[in-house]
């Protein structure tokens, strides 16, 4: 890859939009080629009555129906390789436990790919080889880890492979190595804030920081300039999702009006989430994303339920791939809590079966001091509530231990008396979102 002062990959930024769209043509027609090869698409193109090998225009794909977490939780995972598995070489999965999780598989070439776009994500921003980059981000399955590693490795930065949590080790790391960049969950850097308080220590004196990567969820832009002034720190959101790779599709450029999602890898869609057409340009809508340099599971029109719109205009930075804002909300009943997507039907199927029956529940996501709390309310049946209080606590830690497992947040479960909670009209409000930064407006 040849860089420039300011460009990773200038070939690919600095492509104006008739040779963008050219070349997104020219990878979607091979995408396409390649998903004739796998027993998923075969079946999917045929009930659609859908020729791949017709698409003349980007605008062609509308005749392809969308396909979301459900068709990818449908079945075998790799029934969508359009590869033999012996060339897979690592997998990935999204957060949540193994009822709900899917799963993306990529190959030799898709790692390289993806590295080479959160490199020129980094770049983007100023990172150099000089830089030293803490990643606070779970490394396993989780794509925040691993996405961000490779891409700062390639850079030439030295990695602090810190991973998630252990906070005070967090900032003896940041303070022993020089830590200028940091990779970290929002909801998080305002809790280390506070461990920073603790120990006497004021990040924009204490420590070398200059860069923050924050993403994984929903955060608003107060946020952001919270972030910046009390860590002292260039602060840019970064948008991804398992599916398309993880983290790499979509990064604020130092303009910070919007999020580039890069074009050349990416068909970006924003459609009205019921009607499914697209909306007219600037309105919000669902984003929903082909791939068009994913070599071992291509995903055609996956509607990622995320909600957002594309700004209009073109950057002041000069790349001219397109801007998007802020993600605003979801389409569907998902939240994010510590960085990890909870359903509520995960919740409701962990009640089911500890209480036996369906009952009452609700969520409520709160901000406690400077940390994100989940709170599940459950209404318990008239004899268990007039029974023992040694049978109610049982009955609460063996809830909340086995949502711990399903959902990987530990909730703080309160059992209430029966009828205490609102009884839902139609679809009931599961969820109940206090938590102020976590709007994404
Ligand atoms: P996962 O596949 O587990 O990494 O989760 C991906 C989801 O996280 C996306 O579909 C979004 O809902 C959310 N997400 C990721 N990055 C951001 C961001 N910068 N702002 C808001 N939500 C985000
Ligand atoms: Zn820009």
């Amino acid at each position: 890859m040849s860089a420039d002062v300011e460009h990773w990959n200038p070939d690919m930024e600095l492509l104006g939009r008739e040779d963008l769209e050219a070349l997104q043509l020219e990878r979607l027609r091979k995408t396409l080629q390649r998903c004739t090869s796998s027993p998923f698409y075969q079946a999917w193109f045929r009930s659609a009555d859908f020729d791949p090998r017709k698409v003349g225009s980007l605008a062609d794909m509308s005749n392809l129906p969308c396909m979301d977490k459900d068709t990818l939780r449908d079945g075998d995972p790799t029934r969508f390789l359009t590869v033999p598995l012996d060339d897979i070489v690592r997998m990935h999965s999204s957060s949540g436990t193994t009822g709900q999780a899917t799963v993306t598989f990529h190959t030799a070439a898709d790692i390289e790919a993806w590295a080479e776009l959160v490199a020129r994500c980094m770049y983007m921003t100023g990172v150099r080889r000089t830089d030293v980059f803490q990643n606070m981000m779970g490394y396993g399955l989780f794509t925040g880890g691993l996405g961000f590693h490779y891409a700062a490795e390639r850079i030439g930065a030295m990695v602090i492979p810190a991973g998630s949590g252990n906070s005070r080790r967090q900032i003896q790391l940041m303070r022993d190595f020089h830590t200028t960049v940091v990779h970290i969950i929002p909801s998080y850097a305002l809790y280390l804030l506070e461990v920073f308080g603790e120990l006497g220590l004021d990040p924009r004196t204490g420590t070398d920081l200059r860069i923050a990567f924050i993403g994984a969820e929903p955060h608003t832009e107060a946020l952001r300039q919270r972030i910046e002034e009390t860590y002292g720190v260039d602060a840019y959101n970064s948008y991804g999702l398992t599916e398309m790779c993880g983290p790499g599709v979509a990064f604020e450029c130092p303009a910070k009006q919007g999020m580039h999602v890069w074009e050349d890898s990416f068909l970006v869609e924003v459609l009205d989430p019921v009607t499914l057409e697209l909306v007219e340009e600037g309105e919000e809508g669902e984003l929903v994303f082909t791939t068009l340099n994913r070599e071992g599971m291509p995903l055609l029109r996956y509607r990622t339920h995320d909600l957002a719109s594309v700004h209009p205009g073109e950057c002041s930075c000069g790349r001219v791939h397109r801007r998007i804002s802020r993600i605003k909300g979801r389409s569907d009943d998902m939240f994010i809590i510590k960085g990890v997507n909870v359903f509520p039907m995960q919740v409701e199927r962990v009640l089911l079966e500890a209480l036996g029956v369906g009952s009452n529940y609700r969520i409520v996501l709160d901000t406690v001091g400077s940390m994100d709390e989940m709170r599940v309310l459950v209404e318990v049946a008239g004899e268990l509530w007039r029974g023992e209080v040694r049978e109610l606590n049982r009955l609460r830690r063996k809830i909340t231990e086995e949502l711990r497992q399903e959902v990987l947040v530990t909730p703080l479960v309160e059992l209430v008396e029966p009828g205490s909670l609102p009884a839902g009209e139609g679809k009931a409000v599961r969820v109940v979102d206090k938590r102020e930064h976590a709007r994404g407006d």
